[in-house]
C-alpha cells in the first residue's frame, strides 16, 4: 500500500490481452455483465484512500496488482443486462483499462449525449464532484441570500461548482487556491468575489480577516487540516462548515494541531461531514439545474485534460501537488 502522498511510480501500466467475450472471475454465467469501452477517465482525490488499508474508509482498499477503479465515461460494447445496449452512453464506476466489464448500481448511469456538453463533463460539472458540490452547498451548508461563504481547493472539481452555486444564490464568495493562475481563473472565469493564493499567506487566520471582516457563515472544507483551523477562528456565530474533503492530510501521518477548536461551542458551529452518494434522489434535480444554467451562460467549468492511459499516474498524483487546474480527467479513447 501507498505511504504519504500517491507517487507516479506507486502505479504501473500493463499491457495484456483481455478476453472481451467472457468477464473474469465469472461464477455467474456471464449475468448482468455490461462490456464497457472507456472513454474519459476521472481522477478523484478519495482514489488515495483506496490506496491505503485504512478502517475509516467508506470504500474497499484497491487489490495491488489489479486495475484501478474509478469513475469514467464509457460506451457499451456488448451487455447481457437488457436495460444496457451496445452504443449506448454511460457514466459511473469502471476500470482503468481500455475495455471492462462492469454492472449495473446506484451510479452507473445512462445518458443521452447532447452536442452542447462535452462527454467528460459527466465525471465533473454533471458527475459526481459536481453533485458533491450541488448537495454539499444546498443540502449541508443551508445557505442564506446575502450570506458569506469560503471554498478551498476552489478551482478544482468539486470548489470551483461550489463557489458559482453561492453566487447564484446570492452569497459573498471567496475562494483559496495554490497557484496564482488559479486564482486568476477564480477571479476573472469562476466570478468569486475575491480569491487568494493560500502558499503565499504566512497566516491564513489574518488572510481570512482580510477577506470576511465580519467572520465566515459557511465554510465548504475540502483541505481541512491548517486551513479549517484558521477558519475556526473567522467562522461567525451559527456557521456552518461543510466538511467534504482533506485533501491536505494525505501527506500527513502524525497527529494534527486544532489550536481552534474550541470556537465551535461559544459560536455554535455546525461541522457535518457528508457523502455524495447519501444524496442521490437528489441526483435528477441537479442535473436539470446544472444543465439549465450552463446552457444560459450563467455557470462555466474549467477541465485539465490528459491524453491517454498512461498519463493516469502522473495525473492521479498531481491532483496532491496541485498541478490539475479545474477538472482532472483523462482521455482514453476517441469514440
Ligand atoms: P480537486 O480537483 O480540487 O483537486 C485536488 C486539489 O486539492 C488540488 O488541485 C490542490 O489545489 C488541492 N490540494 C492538494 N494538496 C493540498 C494541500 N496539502 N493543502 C491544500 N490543498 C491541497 O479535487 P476535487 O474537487 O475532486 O475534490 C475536492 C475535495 O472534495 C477532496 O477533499 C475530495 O476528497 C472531496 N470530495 C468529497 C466527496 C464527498 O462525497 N464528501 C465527493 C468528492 C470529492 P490547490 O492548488 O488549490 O492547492
Amino acid at each position: 500500500f501507498v505511504d504519504g502522498i500517491p507517487k507516479e511510480n506507486d502505479m504501473e501500466i500493463k499491457i495484456g490481452k483481455i478476453d472481451l467475450l467472457h468477464p473474469p472471475n465469472d461464477d455467474d454465467n456471464n449475468k448482468g455483465f455490461i462490456l464497457v469501452k472507456n472513454l474519459y477517465l476521472s481522477c478523484d482525490p478519495y482514489m488515495r484512500g483506496r490506496m491505503r488499508n485504512f478502517h475509516g474508509s467508506h470504500l474497499p482498499p484497491y487489490v495491488p496488482g489489479q486495475a484501478l477503479e474509478g469513475f469514467g465515461v464509457a460506451k457499451v460494447v456488448s451487455s447481457s443486462d437488457p436495460d444496457f445496449k451496445p452504443g449506448d452512453f454511460v457514466s459511473g464506476v469502471t476500470g482503468w483499462e481500455e475495455y471492462s466489464f462492469i454492472r449495473k448500481n446506484e451510479q452507473l448511469r445512462k445518458f443521452v449525449p447532447d452536442d452542447d456538453i462535452p462527454l467528460s463533463f459527466h465525471l465533473g460539472l454533471l458527475g459526481m464532484p459536481g453533485f458533491t458540490a450541488y448537495a454539499g452547498f444546498f443540502e449541508v451548508c443551508s445557505p442564506k441570500k446575502g450570506e458569506t461563504v469560503f471554498v478551498s481547493a476552489a478551482s478544482g472539481a468539486v470548489g470551483q461548482l461550489v463557489g458559482q452555486l453561492a453566487k447564484l444564490h446570492g452569497c459573498y464568495v471567496v475562494g483559496s487556491a495554490g497557484s496564482n493562475k488559479k486564482v486568476d481563473l477564480l477571479k476573472n472565469k469562476l466570478g468569486f468575489d475575491e480569491a487568494f493564493n493560500y502558499k503565499d499567506e504566512p497566516d491564513l487566520e489574518a488572510a481570512l480577516k482580510r477577506y470576511f471582516p465580519q467572520g465566515i457563515d459557511i465554510y465548504f472544507d475540502n483541505v481541512g487540516g491548517e486551513t479549517l483551523d484558521a477558519v475556526l477562528a473567522n467562522m461567525r456565530i451559527f456557521g456552518r462548515i461543510a466538511a467534504c474533503g482533506m485533501v491536505s492530510l494525505a501527506s500527513l501521518s502524525g497527529p494534527q494541531q486544532m489550536r481552534n477548536l474550541y470556537h465551535i461551542i461559544p459560536k455554535r458551529i455546525r461541522i457535518q461531514g457528508f457523502l455524495q452518494s447519501d444524496y442521490l434522489n437528489l441526483f435528477p434535480r441537479f442535473v436539470e439545474y446544472v444543465t439549465s444554467y450552463y446552457k444560459q451562460g450563467k455557470i462555466v467549468y474549467i477541465e485539465d485534460t490528459n491524453e491517454g492511459l498512461e498519463s493516469g499516474p502522473s495525473s492521479l498524483a498531481g491532483l496532491f501537488s496541485g498541478k490539475n487546474v479545474g477538472k482532472q480527467i483523462i482521455r482514453v479513447a476517441h469514440q
